[in-house]
């Protein structure tokens, strides 16, 4: 049986054990599965249109009631057991909402002379633990309800990936492609400003990044204008955003993180053989064909990775339409056709693709382009077997129900773009440190390794005599090229890689434990809502 926000739907595949390696024991499998609780009314809405923050209220309902018994149980108090579960609900209410949203207009005189009134929102979801932290988005999508949709999902995002942050989304409503530069640093300047006024920004408080149509630039002039207005006496300024290039305190790998998290987030799903099987996939990327939507930082740099390992991209949408060869897309001639003509559309290595992309024939879709692309609509059409949510939000519950019917992998937002937020992490931390990673061991790692390789050589040469002259320790090339210590780079990859998996494990254990079969979604948010609650519950709640 699965359950499915307050319903039961029957598939047989989700009663098999998948992970392997899986040792949790499972609480006592029926008496959580089988008992039905709404806490939202999300799910099940007409026209499958859910309104973005109670849609991932209801993923979390699903969750929080799953884990409830657990939580439950694992109280250490002296509290009767009706007691117990007083706490554990009054703890899971207060992590559901926004704790706070800041909606600012302001104007800004355009170059021609006119002026115009710019909307922007920041929404801090969670205290839980200090800075709030999340993306800055540029869009005329842009609404309070998506930001915070967006925070709270950030959240559960960086419990997932044991990121420290409470969760925050930012969005200016605009479309950048209608302003000039000049403009757009006007704007995101005076944004910054709002923000600061008001306590939604500062190293220690709540640190922005780049999200969609926003990224070095803009986190540049985020970071100057708060380092040269409100944090100009704090020696820590500059980790007031991530994100930045790396003349401004950036980090070597932060552009390419996301997609590279995807990358390593499906690798750590196909190459376990239980879940291949049950999707009758092979594991490895070998054989694998893949589909993109939305060929922006996250779509570019996840294909790079993918191809660079094996999969082949055979199909890639934009906006203004899509491109298809099944012989293979290669990620830097369209990278380089699309620098130079602004859209993928024309490219010479592929053909126009007729139709939706989205429900084109591949083995992994990977949309990276925004929410809500997968709906009841088209959900029954997709081909794929796996789904990687490299966007936030694009699978709506309708279609997650379908998905998980139809026996399709949907690896969940939360945890595989989560590759951002950990790098952001690790830049915040290069900026608390004020030095970059291996600035300080560099020479003392190179000459290590090379005593390490003399005492060897001196070794064998005592033993053995040099007879026939010295005895040559030669360096394998792998240990050649690490032989002068990790480089910043080495770090943030070692550091994401080790992310992806362990979290990955921790996902597949749970979705073990409460024989979620498929359902990747509701045993991240069991994680991170055990994570978060943890959290709340050792702080302890004395103004309430
Ligand atoms: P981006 O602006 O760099 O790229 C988005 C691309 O998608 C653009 O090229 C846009 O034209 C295209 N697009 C938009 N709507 C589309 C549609 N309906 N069909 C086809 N193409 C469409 O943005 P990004 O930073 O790559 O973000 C993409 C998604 O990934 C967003 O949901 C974002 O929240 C999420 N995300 C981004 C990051 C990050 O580090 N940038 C981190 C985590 C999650």
């Amino acid at each position: 049986m699965y359950r499915y926000l307050g319903e039961l739907v029957t598939r047989a595949a989700a009663s098999g054990s998948l992970a392997s390696g899986c040792v949790d024991s499972a609480l006592p499998a029926s008496a959580t599965l089988m008992r039905v609780r709404r806490y939202s009314e999300a799910v099940g809405e007409k026209d499958d249109d859910p309104n973005f923050f109670r849609m991932v209220e209801g993923f979390f309902d699903r969750g929080a009631s799953i884990v409830e018994d657990k939580l439950v149980h694992d109280l250490k108090t002296r509290e009767t057991p009706e007691q117990k579960r007083h706490r554990v609900r009054g703890i899971l209410k207060i992590i559901k909402p926004c704790n706070h949203v800041l909606s600012v207009s302001f104007p800004i005189k355009r170059d021609n002379g006119e002026w115009d009134v710019i909307e922007g929102y920041r929404a801090q979801h969670s205290q839980h633990r200090t800075p709030c932290k999340g993306g800055i988005r540029y869009s005329t999508e842009v609404s309070v309800d998506e930001v915070k949709a967006l925070a709270s999902l950030m959240t559960y995002k960086c419990a997932v990936v044991d990121v420290p942050f409470g969760g925050a989304k930012a969005g200016v409503k605009i479309n950048p492609k209608n302003y000039s530069d000049t403009e757009l640093e006007k704007i995101t300047r005076r944004f910054t400003i709002e923000l600061a006024k008001k306590g939604f920004i500062g190293p220690g408080i709540d640190v922005p990044a780049p999200d969609m149509s926003t990224g070095e630039r803009e986190m540049s002039w985020i970071a100057d204008t708060y380092a040269n207005t409100m944090g100009h006496n704090d020696i820590n300024a500059y980790a007031c955003v991530t994100g930045k290039p790396i003349s401004q305190g950036g980090i070597h790998g932060r552009i390419s993180a996301t997609g590279r998290g995807v990358f390593h987030g499906i690798e750590n799903f196909v190459n376990e053989a239980a879940y291949m099987s049950q999707l009758g996939l092979n594991p490895g990327f070998g054989d694998k064909t893949f589909v993109i939507q939305g060929f922006g930082n996250v779509g570019l740099h996840s294909m790079r990775y993918l191809h660079r390992n094996g999969a082949k991209c055979v199909g890639v949408g934009e906006l203004d339409g899509s491109i298809w060869n099944p012989n293979g897309i290669d990620p830097k001639e369209l990278e380089d056709y699309k620098l130079a003509n602004g859209t993928i559309v024309g490219f010479p290595n592929a053909s126009p693709y007729e139709g939706s992309i989205l429900e084109a024939e591949c083995h992994i879709l990977i949309p990276a382009a925004s929410e809500k692309q997968l709906t009841k609509k088209n959900a029954n059409n997709i081909k794929a077997k796996i789904i990687a949510e490299g966007a936030n939000g694009p699978t709506t519950p309708e279609a997650d129900k379908i998905f998980l019917e139809r026996n399709i992998m949907v690896i969940p937002d939360m945890y595989l773009n989560a590759g951002g937020v950990t790098v952001s992490y690790f830049e915040w931390l290069k900026n608390l440190n004020h030095v970059s990673y291996g600035r300080l061991t560099f020479k003392y790692e190179r000459d290590s390794n090379y005593h390490l390789l003399m005492s060897v050589q001196e070794s064998l040469e005592r033993k053995f005599g040099k007879h026939g002259g010295a005895i040559p320790i030669v360096p394998t090339s792998e240990f050649q090229d690490r032989i002068a210590g990790a480089s910043e780079k080495d770090i943030v990859h070692s550091g994401l890689a080790y992310t992806m998996e362990r979290s990955a494990r921790q996902i597949m254990r749970t979705a073990n434990r409460y024989n979620l079969g498929l359902d990747l979604r509701t045993s991240a948010y069991v994680n991170a809502i055990e994570k978060v609650f943890k959290v709340y519950h050792d702080a302890g709640l004395t103004f309430t």
